[in-house]
């Protein structure tokens, strides 16, 4: 029998908790539920990121409700879009086996007469954000004269958003004597004084202590060029090799590919996003749980369904889009009364969310750098040191040990520790013998600037109908390059620059030899303008041994983008601008070029190094 029974919950309930596979309430619910149901009261409950509110609220409030009515009787408000929908979809879930419940999410962003439609049907609990909600109520698209429950989830979040407002509008719109439920994270002065405002005595929860909103969790980030964020997430990888984390992309698309590339890489990596069936992420959740996947890269909505406990990293290999889902990712370490570091990788134009972030969680982070190639080999060193006098002696190995000894007998132990370690470690010091400085130095362009890259002068420009977008999609096509890898366009009237990783050099030269536009030449020339970049460069970057080989051999070339949705799409609006008569299509455009194309030589495997899978 389930702790969930004692609460006070119905059978119909029950079941869905069943289906859903919660075993035992959480304090939070254990906490609330009772209360919620026995007493028509007021309630302040503050609970961490990912403690489960979201039951602790909708159990009562569905229990209390009557299905065979279509009045709202209900209404969530909470701070994102993102947020409704998932209430929306948990409420959903909880009243599974309610006959008749109609739940509706309202959000901005979303056709506002389909909202009004679903409502029209009769919704008995509405999910909202506060800014569509004020404006439906203002065109009476919406009625909330007769609600009995108000939630206000994510208090403070949606103070921090500036809605004080319009919650203070919507409310003013609902009754008096209905029964309102603050949940928050943290209690700031400002959700004190909503409190105050708009309840009566409210009983207050408290689940932890007050205000640790994850006190146990520092928050690091790192500045690297937004070309180098899979190299700087491998060098992150390798500097932990205890690492245990979430690492969280915003795309399903970035997800499963960043998880790919660090497999094809030899790490314990894994996926999970809505593109996977049920079964599909049951099977990678196991193997999280049991230790197989070391690094799970996820997206924040797939995220939510990761209940381990003893993650030691989060890993913000992009932010999220709505900076607020950004106490959702890093609650999910620190938790347990553990230690946690929330890492976020930026690049430099993204530095400024990191302060927004900062006003959000009420701590600062702590800029870091990654370290260096060496550094990395030194922990690795030290690892395998700790892990060799950690290690349990298996003594089924006893019966070689004379043949062992043959073997080695010529060496000292010295040799002998130095060779064992070589066999674990060279590989590591291949890899990052030459591996270049990942830092960027935020306000310093020069610093940003690398010897691995190099600068082109352009003859065509914004005479054209070029602007530096256009251009920059117009060269990644032409070369098949990905987003970042063309970078540093800058478009002047009959001239542009851009640079390209040095290894690119050769494939831009061969493009632009003998280039032609509607009979004119267009050609490339190394630049010397500013004396950044050009330049000569060593070697590949980082010599691989043998075994590692197995990795990614170039394989959907051009299409890596760490950051193609970064600008949400801005940058591609003028694609093909530059040569109108020519088509708007990049591909039909290239056609018309007489330049001959040179296929692309990508020898170099692009990832290297890491860590090997273990176990
Ligand atoms: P919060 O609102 O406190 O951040 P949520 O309500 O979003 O937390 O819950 C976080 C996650 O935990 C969700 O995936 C939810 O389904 C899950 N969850 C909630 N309650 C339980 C429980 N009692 N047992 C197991 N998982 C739970
Ligand atoms: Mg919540």
């Amino acid at each position: 029998m389930s702790k969930f029974q004692e609460l006070g919950l119905g059978e119909n309930f029950l079941k869905a908790i069943t289906d859903m596979g919660f075993e035992n309430p959480s304090e939070v619910q254990e906490k609330a539920i009772p209360i919620l149901l026995e007493k028509d009261t007021d309630l302040v409950a503050l609970a961490q990121t990912g403690t489960g509110k979201t039951a602790a609220f909708g159990f009562p409030m569905l229990q209390q409700i009557d299905v065979e009515s279509r009045t709202t009787q209900g209404l969530i408000l909470s701070p994102t879009r993102e947020l409704c929908m998932q209430i929306t979809n948990e409420m959903n879930n909880y009243g599974k086996y309610l006959k008749g419940l109609n739940v509706v999410a309202i959000y901005g962003g979303a056709s506002i007469t389909e909202q009004a439609k679903q409502i029209k049907r009769g919704a008995q609990v509405i999910v909202a954000t506060p800014g569509r909600m004020k404006d439906m109520i203002g065109r009476r698209m919406i009625d909330i004269s007769k609600i009995e429950y108000c939630v206000l989830d994510e208090a403070d979040e949606m103070l921090n958003m500036g809605f004080y407002e319009d919650i203070t509008e919507i409310l003013s719109h609902s009754p008096e004597d209905k029964s309102t439920w603050l949940f928050s994270a943290t209690m700031p002065k400002e959700v004190a004084s909503i409190a105050k405002k708009f309840m009566h005595n409210p009983i207050e929860i408290t689940v932890g202590s007050k205000n640790v909103g994850a006190a146990n969790v520092s928050h690091e980030y790192y500045m690297v060029n937004a070309r180098d964020r899979y190299q700087a997430l491998k060098r992150l990888a390798d500097a932990n090799p205890d690492i245990f984390s979430v690492v969280f992309c915003r795309t399903k698309r970035d997800t499963q590919k960043v998880a790919e590339q660090l497999i094809a890489d030899g790490y314990n990596a894994g996926a999970i996003h809505g593109d996977l069936s049920q079964n599909q992420r049951d099977i990678v959740m196991k193997q999280f749980r049991t230790r197989q996947i070391q690094m799970m890269v996820a997206t924040d909505v797939a995220a939510r369904g990761i209940d381990v406990d003893d993650i030691t990293h989060v890993i913000n290999y992009q932010l999220p889009d709505e900076i607020e889902t950004y106490t959702h990712r890093s609650g999910r370490t620190g938790r347990a009364g553990k230690e946690g570091i929330s890492m976020v990788i930026v690049s430099k134009s993204e530095a400024r969310k990191i302060k927004q972030i900062e006003k959000i969680i009420q701590q600062k982070f702590q800029k870091k750098e990654i370290p260096s190639g060496m550094e990395i080999c030194e922990k690795q060193l030290m690892h395998l040191a700790n892990n060799i006098k950690e290690t349990e002696i298996n003594h089924d190995i006893d019966v070689y040990l004379p043949q062992i000894d043959e073997a080695l007998k010529d060496f000292s132990k010295e040799e002998l520790i130095k060779k064992f370690f070589s066999v674990e470690f060279t590989r590591f010091y291949n890899y990052y013998q030459k591996a270049k400085d990942l830092n960027v130095i935020a306000g310093d362009p020069s610093t940003s600037e690398n010897k691995d890259s190099v600068r082109f002068f352009l003859n065509v420009g914004s005479r054209d109908d070029f602007n530096w977008m256009s251009l920059k999609d117009f060269l990644k096509d032409l070369l098949s390059l990905g987003q970042d890898e063309v970078y540093k366009v800058d478009v002047k009237d009959n001239f542009s620059f851009f640079n390209v990783d040095t290894k690119h050099k050769e494939l831009v030269e061969g493009i632009f030899t003998d280039f032609q536009m509607d009979g004119r030449n267009v050609n490339v020339e190394i630049s010397t303008d500013t004396g950044r970049g050009g330049g000569g460069r060593k070697g590949g970057r980082g010599g691989r041994s043998g075994r590692d080989s197995r990795s990614f051999k170039g394989k959907d070339r051009g299409r890596r983008g760490d950051d193609k949705r970064g600008r949400r799409g801005d940058d591609r609006k003028s694609k093909g601008g530059g040569f109108k008569k020519s088509g708007d299509s990049g591909d039909e455009f290239k056609s018309k070029f007489s330049g001959k194309r040179r296929g692309k030589s990508k020898p170099e495997s692009k990832g290297t190094g890491g860590k090997r899978r273990r176990g």
